[in-house]
């Protein structure tokens, strides 16, 4: 497309936000990548980038002056054992960062604006069996969301509506179904299951056990980063303003990750169930009607392929890292 638009990511130092930036740069856009941390594995493409903290007022104008398109990725987040421990934090942060980045936009003439949201808004009380029927957009209410990061999630949904409706904002809202891919995350506590599987299969040796948090039964899809790139942008395209799912469509139980995991790595692993450890709702599928409809496409990548290209990553940073010295070298000269 080769536009010479000036597009504000935020999140830019995170996950997403540096995919998306690099995708953005390649087709042409002018970038700036807002973040309170530098990407962690490689420096961030964008023309600029500026270190800022987005749940302050002052900072949000700062980040979208002389902007015409808005990526709004910055969140304080995690995988499912941050998010239930830290549900103030993440309301706190994340109310202050969607409320001022939506007025700063509208201040500042803002041509498009999207949020990403996430299925976590979706309610409890239809993810209950791990045979779950695929959720559709408009099974958001009435509403029951992952408490503390969902709720600040749908809240901010409404938030986008009502810019639109009142302001005449035109935003776009995306609900994200498990992202993975590489740069992401996979220590520290904030790390996402196929990241946390694919770095315990890494440190394993050969017929090891690793933990598997709950009894592994409960099932998620996975959608690779690649497709959720350019899901984001197709979106950001189109004139679609409802919530809208991006997400792969193929259910598996987290026992079934890990045995792909465990096939791309080479090695035999065995699962040992904590079932003290959070493990969140019992099944969840996205239903990719719609985004078919709206989109005329959805994503293509498959688990098995995007699994690989995440596991050869995480395997190669803990490498770098010194960290598999104790692991079976078999296994990684298998997968090299
Ligand atoms: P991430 O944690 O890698 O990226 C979020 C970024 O926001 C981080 O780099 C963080 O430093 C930044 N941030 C947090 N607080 C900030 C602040 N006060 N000021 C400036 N920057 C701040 O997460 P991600 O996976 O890249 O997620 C991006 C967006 O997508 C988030 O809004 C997240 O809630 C949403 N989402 C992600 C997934 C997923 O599977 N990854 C699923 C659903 C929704």
């Amino acid at each position: 497309m080769g536009s010479k638009k000036k597009v504000l990511v935020t999140g830019a130092g995170g996950f997403i936000g540096h995919h998306l930036t690099k995708y953005l740069v390649a087709r042409g856009y002018w970038v700036r990548g807002v973040d309170w941390k530098p990407p962690e594995y490689e420096n961030s493409p964008a023309h600029e980038f500026a270190l800022l903290d987005l749940r302050r007022w002052a900072e949000c104008l700062q980040a979208t002056r002389g902007i015409d398109h808005v990526y709004n990725l910055a969140a304080n987040m995690g995988g499912i054992g941050f998010i239930e421990s830290h549900k103030g934090e993440i309301m706190h942060d994340n109310v202050l960062i969607n409320i001022h980045m939506l007025e700063a936009a509208r201040l500042n003439g803002i041509a498009r604006y999207l949020y990403t949201s996430s299925a976590c808004i979706y309610p409890g009380y239809k993810q209950d069996s791990p045979d779950v029927k695929a959720l559709k957009e408009s099974d958001a209410y009435p509403a029951d969301p992952e408490d503390g990061y969902g709720w600040e999630k749908l809240y901010s949904e409404r938030q986008c509506r009502h810019y639109k409706e009142d302001y005449g904002l035109e935003t776009r809202v995306v609900r994200f179904h498990n992202i993975f891919g590489p740069l992401g995350t996979y220590d520290g506590g904030r790390e996402k299951s196929p990241a946390a599987i694919c770095r315990k299969v890494a440190m394993a040796k050969d017929g090891d056990e690793i933990e598997v948090w709950g009894d592994g039964e409960q099932t998620r899809s996975y959608c690779f980063i690649d497709d959720c790139v350019e899901g984001i942008y197709r979106l950001m395209q189109s004139t679609f303003s409802d919530p809208l799912n991006l997400g792969s469509d193929r259910l598996v139980t987290i026992n079934e990750l890990v045995d792909i995991v465990a096939k791309v790595a080479g090695k035999r692993v065995r699962k040992r169930h904590d079932l003290t450890k959070p493990q969140g709702v019992r099944g969840r599928n996205s239903d990719n009607s719609l985004l078919r409809r709206v989109l005329g496409w959805e994503p293509p990548m498959t688990l098995e392929s995007g699994l690989g290209e995440t596991y050869h990553w995480i395997e190669g940073q803990l490498r770098e890292r010194g960290l598999l010295r104790g692991a079976q070298r078999t296994a990684s000269a298998a997968v090299a």
